[in-house]
């Protein structure tokens, strides 16, 4: 009741993507007809933002409601269902994120979201204009078929301005008509190629196919790099389709996966819709509305997509389950893999991890019975595995200053003139990850971090790969004045393409990193150049691991495999022997066998070892067994807080009240505050806090009973929280 106008109006709590953990109250105009999950347009503040009406027993608003401000009115789009407000709050409290961010995600069509932006069309309706120029004719000249084509298009191919155009319309010589929208994406077609399974692959699909429709279960489909896990899946997708209903297809890397819309194509007659970082605002709006539509039956995206509102969503498939990249690292820290189990849940809906090494957690669910294995034991076609060694670098390494020993520059040489490829893969951008003076010592440091810079040759750049800080290598030393006294410390993959044009001068070399890849488009170019042999040697980072397909590649070359073992990460090991095991997992997928040595001064280390055994469950059961010891992650919960400030002081004694502060739970192990590993980083000095708990304690909760408590952030600090933390750096 508005008791200065004595007329009632609705209140209701509309939660707005803004750093705010609830809804505002607003008045509901009764015209409006509001029903929670409506996308309303409000007022805060100075601006307005397209919220969602939220469930009605949020937080009560202690202002008079005659303070309250109205909502402008509702937007045209289907309504944020139950299920996909309950994700939102669930992923809001696990992760203490601000559930206004958490929504924000959701709605990640900004200011495009609302009625599509008409498309304009034009042709060819009267006489040519009285006064004709060059753009003229090139614009009469592309429509003088009398067909319609769309405005922007046309300006494009003439190579004119819309100007152009407008005049020729003014002038009665062009006319302008409406376009129907784009369709975000055709329908896939079940039946448009159905595959060639082994009865293998056939008892996997047909029990993926059982289980789509069949409420909440997960899957673990477990097959060696080439088992055929996709085309197995792919079966689960043409039963949601035949259904009616919709898949959301995970994947690390979008951006990466051309070879994999492709193959979606093979199979379905169409591509799937693409939800990822690279598409244009425009794209996504219509991907978003699709999606809520109910148009796109198959969305395929990076982590992001996990929070598309689905009209209707069937199934999840979260490809590459162990993939470091589904982590969220900013913002909103999340784990999709783990945040898609919830959401399969939450929508009592069967979700696929597909990976041919899991990560721990999902070993340990599936070796627990909680979730369903799905073992695809053979490569596809009868092919075996590869072949892998280890070269023990401390008894056989290459000559001092080079990186390449003489073992696996023999190999290579041997796959060059049986015309195969080979791989050398190098997790380490740039030429050199240190610079030194070799008169005085001298090392180039980042100012605004605690970590060296990069020597980036092809860029004539020393880099910060955390900051990103760069500047031109000078001439002299900036300490002792020396000319021409640097040298290059360690290898990256840029001086190993070096080396290798030295070994093997005439050979088609690639280097592949994402700081040398300009584009999405241009590093499709170059996977489609390896696929079709037109590179003898490709040399990677990470980038290559992933995902892709290449036939003629024989030879894997790990030029170090201690890198990333030798860090107090507890889940270094894990993380190691995923990547080795899928960058070995490259060679002879095509033809013959193929075969990976691995460099390394650690030969006898579990992880190497289990890779020459090719022993994927020794490594698993000794790594599970460590992790029970320890209590770690999935016997144990860990959440890290991060405290920061310019001031170094600052961020110390906060972190040491902060740390103070936590409630006192036997249970519970707080360690630190500690100095992190990169202990400065853009300017600001880093305090870790670490916090341990037993599994069955909800250390969500445990953390928001500390925090409420603690002294809160002031002036210049920031404090970071992540649960289930992937980094410990
Ligand atoms: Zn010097
Ligand atoms: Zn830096």
């Amino acid at each position: 009741m508005d008791r200065e106008t004595g007329m009632t109006k609705r209140i209701v709590d509309v939660l707005v993507p803004v750093a705010l953990d609830h809804g505002y109250s607003y008045r509901a105009p009764d015209e409006l007809r509001l029903t929670a999950g409506d996308l309303v347009r409000v007022p805060l503040g100075s601006r307005a933002y397209a919220g969602v009406v939220w469930a009605d027993q949020a937080q009560p608003d202690q202002r008079l409601d005659n303070r309250l401000k109205d909502i402008t009115d509702r937007l045209d789009v289907p309504p944020l269902r139950d299920d996909m407000r309950h994700f939102i709050d669930w992923v809001a409290d696990y992760t203490l994120a601000p559930r206004g961010m958490v929504l924000r995600m959701a709605l990640r069509m900004g200011e495009h979201l609302g009625p599509e932006r008409l498309r304009i069309g034009v042709r060819l309706a009267g006489p040519p204009p009285a006064r004709m120029t060059a753009a003229r004719t090139r614009v009469l000249a592309l429509l003088a078929d009398g067909l319609t084509q769309s405005k922007s298009e046309a300006a494009e191919e003439a190579g004119v301005s819309a100007g152009v155009i407008d005049g020729l319309i003014d002038e009665g010589t062009l006319e302008a008509l409406p376009l129907p929208p784009e369709p975000a994406a055709r329908p896939p077609d079940p039946g448009f190629c159905r595959p060639d399974l082994t009865p293998a692959q056939q008892a996997a699909a047909d029990v993926l196919q059982q289980r789509v429709g069949a409420g909440y279960s997960v899957t673990l489909l477990d097959g060696v790099t080439g088992s055929g896990k996709t085309a197995v899946y792919f079966e689960a997708v043409a039963e949601m389709i035949r259904q009616n209903r919709q898949t959301l297809i995970l994947m690390p890397e979008i951006a990466l996966t051309a070879q994999f819309l492709d193959r979606f194509a093979a199979r379905f007659g169409v591509r799937p819709a693409e939800w990822h970082s690279e598409l244009s605002p425009r794209k996504r709006a219509r991907t978003w509305q699709a999606a809520a539509a109910g148009e796109a039956q198959v969305v395929a995206g990076a982590r992001s997509a996990l929070f598309l509102p689905f009209a209707d969503l069937g199934l999840i498939i979260v490809d590459e389950e162990h993939d470091p990249a589904y982590k969220q690292e900013d913002g909103v820290r999340y784990h999709a893999r783990d945040m898609a189990v919830v959401r399969a849940n939450i929508s009592k809906i069967p979700i696929v991890l597909a990976s041919a090494t899991p990560s721990v957690e999902t070993e340990v669910n599936a070796r627990r019975g909680r979730y369903h294995r799905l073992a695809l034991p053979e490569r596809f076609g009868g092919q075996t595995l590869p072949m892998v060694e280890a070269i023990d670098l401390t008894a056989e390494g290459p000559p001092r200053g080079r990186f390449i020993a003489p073992r696996l520059a023999e190999a290579v040489k041997l796959a060059l003139e049986r015309k195969q490829q080979a791989l050398l893969f190098l997790n380490r951008r740039g030429f050199a990850p240190l610079t030194l003076c070799r008169a005085c010592g001298y090392r180039f440091g980042c100012p605004n971090c605690s970590a060296w810079l990069v020597d980036h040759r092809f860029r004539r750049r020393l880099v910060c790969h955390h900051c990103g800080f760069a500047m031109p290598r000078p001439d002299a030393c900036p300490q002792c004045q020396a000319l021409d006294s640097f040298a290059a410390c360690g290898p990256g993959i840029e001086r190993l393409a070096e080396e290798i044009a030295t070994l093997f001068p005439g050979s088609r070399v690639l280097v592949m990193s994402s700081d040398l890849v300009t584009s999405v488009e241009r590093l499709r170019d170059e996977l489609r150049e390896i696929e079709d042999g037109l590179v003898d040697i490709v040399i990677g980072t990470q980038l290559v691991a992933k995902g892709h397909h290449f036939p003629k590649l024989n030879l894997v070359g790990i030029i170090d495999a201690d890198l990333g073992l030798a860090n107090g990460d507890p889940r270094a090991a894990e993380r190691t022997f995923q990547l080795l095991h899928q960058v070995a997992g490259r060679a002879g997928r095509a033809e013959g066998r193929g075969e990976a040595l691995i460099q390394t001064t650690q030969p006898d280390h579990p992880v190497i070892r289990a890779l020459v055994a090719g022993d994927r469950d020794a490594f698993y059961s000794a790594e599970i067994a460590a992790r029970e010891k320890d209590h770690y992650p999935p016997f144990g919960r860990l959440a890290s807080l991060v405290i920061s400030a310019r001031d170094r002081a600052l961020a110390e004694s906060h972190a040491r009240k902060l740390a103070a502060a936590a409630p006192r739970d036997d249970r519970v192990r707080v360690l630190g505050p500690a100095e992190a590993p990169i202990a400065l980083v853009r300017g600001r000095h880093r305090f870790r806090i670490l916090v341990r708990s037993p599994r069955a304690l909800d250390l969500s909760a445990y953390l928001r009973r500390w925090l409420a408590a603690a002294p809160a952030p002031t002036r210049d600090l920031k404090r970071e929280i992540d649960i289930d933390p992937m980094s410990f750096l």
